[in-house]
């Protein structure tokens, strides 16, 4: 796709921290969900509407 995610780092930690007991089947699209729907979007309604 040779896009670029700014922050890229950020939100592998927030994985790490967040994702521990949880399986992410579609980690990528996971990834750029969040890039899209920004930090503050979290794994709310916004950030869901791309992801799933
Ligand atoms: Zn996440």
């Amino acid at each position: 796709m040779g896009m670029t995610i700014r922050g890229n780092a950020r939100i592998s930690r927030h994985h790490a921290v967040n994702h521990q007991s949880e399986q992410v089947n579609d980690a990528i699209l996971h990834e750029i969900a969040h890039a899209l729907a920004g930090p503050k979007a979290g794994h709310g309604s916004e950030w869901k509407a791309i992801a799933l």
